[in-house]
């Protein structure tokens, strides 16, 4: 399988160049050649597959010949180590629940799979790669946690200091071994800046790579879960409506993927805190990044959303054709924080921030008897003080996360690109 950028400036390369390169060298994002749909058969027998049967089936393709394929099933079977439930919530609305992994947010099942194909690529090297990676939360924790001890693979993650909380400091700054953390004195913009101006810098001596959604191999496994949850309810439930909690879009357009492979989806909403991009697009046609604003779903606090270029790409960049398919609607923090509340009183279920957005989503659409799932991309223990004052409650901290809140950090600060470079060439 070829990717050709999406600004159609560079060279095809094959999966395996994809992964390693990150970004096209004309800055573009990788996009496959070819997309086959799945046999009419293979949706109609879901049931008879496994969860690893089901993953191996909707991303051979994209692998190709780079990753022989019982190679590729073990990288599956170590990725989906852990469970993938759709919760019920109301009668026409479920919840399928991301974030049992050992990180609590949905990034682990991307950034585990990424980090194995990046291990097999480099198994034998001489030569290290470096991950660079800015995080505004839950990014950080997810790569640190999925490319622990992978050989011949280092990673550097910048994160703004004082904006993560504390929760996903730790997860991002006390694992030690191949991980170093860059504790950078700005906001989330200032990370994503260096980390941009590096990929570019000509003097710098390692060979760098990106695990943001850009990156192919951290974007299609996420995939996954869409043919997962379709095979929890499909036999309920004949017309589906997802509602996914969008900040870059990348978890969302690799939904739309699946759809694209066959899955019966009626509908996606990509559902947004007030950075309201491409919901204002869709309603006037205009394409306007902003500046990110800062909200409680921290994690999709993005003004120009990096992947919404695929999206486009996969709606034959037509606008009318993009909005039969998909809607987007925006909603602020204290609407958030009421669903919050209306969604534990009523149905004793505690969401996130970035899920109560999903489940706005769903409330503010018109379902016409389909049944809506909203994605609960973290865990509410993630933005405890946010879920604890919202709700006047106390959480149960899982043990995944107490047994990292008492270890050391380990963070090296930087105020400016120099500090990076100088520790990227040293
Ligand atoms: C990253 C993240 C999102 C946004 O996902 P995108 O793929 O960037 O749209 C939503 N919720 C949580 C909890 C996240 O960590």
């Amino acid at each position: 399988m070829n990717y050709y950028s999406l600004h159609h400036k560079a060279p095809k390369v094959s999966f395996k160049e994809a992964v390693i390169k990150g970004l096209a060298p004309d800055r573009g994002i990788y996009f496959p050649e070819n997309i086959t749909p799945l046999s009419d058969e293979f949706i109609q027998n879901i049931d008879q597959y496994s969860h690893e049967e089901i993953a191996f089936e909707a991303i051979k393709q994209f692998v190709g010949d780079d990753i022989p394929n019982d190679i590729l099933k073990e990288i599956i079977t170590e990725t989906l180590s852990f469970d993938f439930p759709v919760v019920p919530i109301e009668d026409n609305i479920g919840t399928l629940e991301l974030f049992h992994g050992p990180t609590m947010a949905f990034k682990d099942v991307g950034a585990r799979f990424m980090a194995r194909c990046l291990g097999y690529f480099n198994r034998d090297k001489e030569e290290k790669v470096t991950v660079l990676v800015a995080t505004s939360g839950d990014t950080g924790g997810a790569v640190a946690n999925g490319f622990l001890g992978v050989k011949g693979v280092d990673v550097v993650i910048l994160y703004p200091s004082g904006k993560v909380s504390e929760i996903q400091e730790k997860q991002l700054t006390t694992l030690g071994q191949n991980i170093t953390a860059l504790e950078i004195d700005g906001v989330f913009d200032d990370c994503q800046d260096m980390v941009k101006t590096a990929f570019l810098d000509t003097e710098i001596e390692r060979t760098l790579t990106s695990a943001n959604s850009i990156n192919i191999a951290r974007w299609l496994p996420q995939m996954f879960y869409f043919f997962f949850a379709y095979k929890a309810v499909h036999k309920q439930h004949k017309n589906i409506v997802f509602s996914v909690p969008s900040g870059n879009f990348g978890n969302i357009c690799a939904g739309i993927m699946a759809q694209k492979l066959g899955l019966p989806i009626q509908h996606f909403i990509a559902s947004t805190n007030v950075n309201d991009t491409v919901s204002n697009y869709l309603e006037n046609g205009e394409y306007v990044p902003k500046k990110s604003i800062a909200t409680i779903s921290n994690a999709m606090d993005v003004g120009n959303p990096s992947n919404f270029i695929r999206i486009q790409e996969l709606y034959n960049n037509d606008l009318a054709t993009i909005k039969q398919h998909f809607s987007s609607y925006s909603f602020t923090d204290s609407e958030t924080k009421a669903a919050m509340k209306a969604i534990h009183n009523q149905h004793n279920y505690i969401a996130d921030p970035h899920g109560a957005v999903g489940y706005l989503g769903l409330k503010n659409h018109d379902l016409q008897g389909a049944y809506g799932i909203f994605l609960e991309t973290a865990h509410p223990v993630k933005f405890l003080p946010t879920v604890e004052s919202t709700l006047s409650l106390k959480l149960d901290i899982p043990s995944q996360i107490q047994e990292i809140m008492h270890k050391e950090k380990h963070a090296i600060q930087a105020a400016d690109y120099d500090d990076l470079k100088r520790f990227l060439n040293t």
